[in-house]
């Protein structure tokens, strides 16, 4: 990563972040733009630099932030209208980890609100534009983080990875997207969605950069319970097996992907690698386990948002259960509400049993089926979702045809493995194709760096 020194200073590398960020403004990537603080903070950088003072390892490296990270800097609005005006108190522990290494917000990214999608398009700010292709979606949730990266603006940006959010807008537009194992990055000061699949990864052009990355925010953080004790540097595993599942094999993924898949495996083979072939059966149960267990935590998060702490309000009532319904009703997006009725229901005592506990035992086969997996083969090597970038407005009104976009990427967050995904080529159209390296849990470091061998 390009990192400020004398000669080149921080201040010159944020304006031209800047700078380039408003040469793409017609993308919609950012939702807020962080001119002064950014400035200001550079400027800071300088002095010490200038002083002969050690900065950091990410000395004036501008970033771009997932608009549901808590700080100051800004309103964190998770792209919903319910959040408008909501200046955060609170810096979220990967971000002050990342400022304390020198790195420099410049802006915050739009998503899908509060996470919820897969294109980017159920934000309140619209949609983000494709690198590749502005008909196209960005992807989502991470679409404004994806195309911040693609376009140069930023050589990195945060994300978040509830069922693919990082993933999938990395493969949709051309970069490295992880999602780490689940406790790796302390999720403390983000936005929850569903909070025990929510990872917090990043969007990035290298694997060494990720590396580096990961190197500074994993660890433990007495903020968030459910972060690993310190395991990022020490697991270094030589991988000689690597598995593909055989499920995912047929017409329902794009033959542009398969064949992706298929060259890289060729590759791995020409270097020596063995290929194993698995049947995973427990994974066709991962999107309905995915949509009844997601929108469950989903609307228990979600209750929080009432018009009275944070950010909007409605003014249309004069009784408090008004207040509730009308900030409620006014300021969710509808995927928002779909997510909390159907959470409501399959929590509900009539359907607990039938919905909700039948998902939670699908679960535990998904996680027992990727045991079973890696005991046969080191890492696993699968698509991303079945084609590469849609149009705009094409799944907009048909919400199962945007559920299935996560139909390879969600059993990794019910089973908490790490899953990066990596650059593997471009269709006939220049669009491009993402592959993703799923390995066991806390293989992070070694899968990061075996990714290489597919470059
Ligand atoms: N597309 C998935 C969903 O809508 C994943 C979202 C995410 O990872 N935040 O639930």
């Amino acid at each position: 990563m390009k990192t400020a020194n004398k000669r080149l200073t921080a201040e010159r590398l944020v304006r031209d972040a800047l700078e380039k960020a408003k040469h793409f403004a017609d993308y919609n990537i950012f939702t807020f733009l962080n001119e002064e603080g950014a400035i200001k903070r550079a400027r800071e950088i300088d002095a010490r630099i200038a002083r002969g003072e050690t900065v950091g390892k990410l000395a004036g490296v501008p970033f771009a932030l997932k608009d549901n990270f808590l700080s100051p800097e800004g309103q964190t609005t998770a792209s919903a209208h319910i959040l408008e005006g909501f200046v955060s108190p609170v810096t979220a522990t990967a971000v002050a980890k990342l400022e304390a290494e020198g790195a420099i917000m410049i802006g915050r990214t739009n998503l899908d609100a509060f996470a919820h999608g897969s294109s980017t398009e159920n934000s309140y700010f619209g949609p983000t534009l494709n690198a590749y292709d502005k008909e196209r979606v960005a992807g989502g949730s991470s679409g404004g983080s994806a195309v911040a990266v693609a376009l140069d603006i930023v050589e990195f940006a945060t994300g978040t990875d509830t069922g693919g959010s990082i993933r999938q807008p990395a493969s949709f537009n051309g970069i490295y997207g992880l999602k780490p194992t689940y406790g790796c990055i302390s999720r403390y000061g983000v936005v929850a969605m569903a909070s025990s699949t929510d990872c917090i990864g990043f969007l990035t052009k290298t694997p060494d950069d990720m590396d580096l990355l990961m190197s500074i925010t994993s660890g433990q953080d007495p903020k968030d319970m459910t972060t690993l004790p310190d395991y990022y540097e020490t697991n270094t595993h030589l991988a000689t097996r690597i598995g593909i599942i055989k499920d995912f094999d047929n017409d329902s993924v794009d033959a542009e992907i398969r064949e992706a898949l298929r060259s890289k495996c060729d590759l791995l083979k020409s270097k020596g690698y063995e290929i194993v072939e698995l049947e995973m059966p427990a994974l066709k149960y991962a999107l309905a386990a995915y949509y009844i267990i997601v929108p469950a935590e989903v609307a228990s998060n979600l209750s929080r948002y009432d018009g009275v702490r944070y950010g909007f309000r409605s003014e249309n009532s004069d009784t408090l259960d008004g207040l509730y319904l009308n900030t409620r009703s006014e300021g969710f997006m509808p995927e928002n509400k779909r997510r909390i009725m159907i959470g409501n229901f399959v929590l509900s005592s009539g359907f607990y049993d039938a919905y909700f506990l039948k998902a939670a035992k699908a679960r535990t086969l998904i996680v027992q089926e990727y045991e079973k997996a890696f005991d046969k083969c080191d890492y696993i090597l699968t698509p991303v979702s079945p084609s590469p970038a849609f149009k705009l407005g094409e799944k907009l009104n048909d919400p199962v045809a945007m559920y299935l976009e996560d139909v390879m990427s969600v059993s990794l967050n019910l089973a908490g493995v790490p899953g990066l995904a990596i650059p593997a080529g471009k269709s006939a159209s220049g669009l491009p194709i993402g592959l993703q390296l799923v390995g066991p849990r806390r293989s992070d470091k070694s899968l990061i760096e075996f990714s290489k061998e597919l470059m």
